[in-house]
């Protein structure tokens, strides 16, 4: 009998469930068996997905500083257990070589990006939103009044060379941070990337 390589894959594995069928053995159990392996000796915390706004449960098992397992959480009313396929590859994601981890800053004209500090980092940050904002700044704007067809001068107070962009990951109470730090600085243009 002429027989394919995968065929003799299929016909094997086979052979091992029947075999292993007649011997008694329940493949739920080693199943479960399997799973109980997986994770022994780990610590399951229950999490909330970061990915976006849905805000799915998880339940994240680490042993030793790593997370060694994840799955959906069956007891979170909003995904009861499932997750999807974002959520299910978190784990490669969180132990890429990939992960950009430190900020990083690419020199005018430069090719290439160099590693800098946080404290670098916020303090550029810091240093060009006062720039843009101090350039930007609109005291006041002549509007036409509808009512009398004149045009008037309003104070608006606004920085119009900044925008804010949300994430899908900011919850309500960031978002609330957000704004709040919005009408701080006068920042006239904030948007959630949804909507975009
Ligand atoms: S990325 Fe997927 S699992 Fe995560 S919150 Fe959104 S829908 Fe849920």
């Amino acid at each position: 009998m002429d027989i394919s390589r995968r065929g003799f894959l299929k016909l094997s594995g086979l052979s091992v469930v029947a075999v292993a069928t007649g011997l008694g053995l329940n493949p739920e159990v080693v199943e479960a068996k399997g799973y109980a392996l997986k994770i022994e000796g780990s610590k399951k915390i229950p999490s909330i997905c970061h990915f976006c706004s849905g805000g799915c449960g998880m339940l994240l098992y680490v042993k030793d500083g790593k997370l060694i397992h994840l799955e959906g959480d069956p007891d979170h009313p909003t995904n009861a257990g499932t997750l999807c396929p974002k959520a299910a590859s978190l784990r490669s994601v969180a132990y890429s070589s990939a992960r950009v981890t430190k900020p990083k800053r690419r020199a005018p004209g430069a090719k290439d990006w160099e590693e800098i500090s946080w404290d670098e980092a916020l303090d550029r940050v810091a240093k060009k939103a006062k720039e843009v904002r101090d350039a930007s700044w609109k005291a006041s704007e002549s509007i036409v009044n509808a009512k009398t067809g004149q045009s008037e001068v309003f104070e608006v107070n606004r920085a119009e060379g900044i925008a804010f962009l949300g994430s899908a990951e900011v919850d309500n109470e960031e978002s609330y941070l957000i704004s709040k730090f919005c009408r701080v600085l006068g920042i006239p243009y904030n948007e959630h990337q949804a909507r975009i």
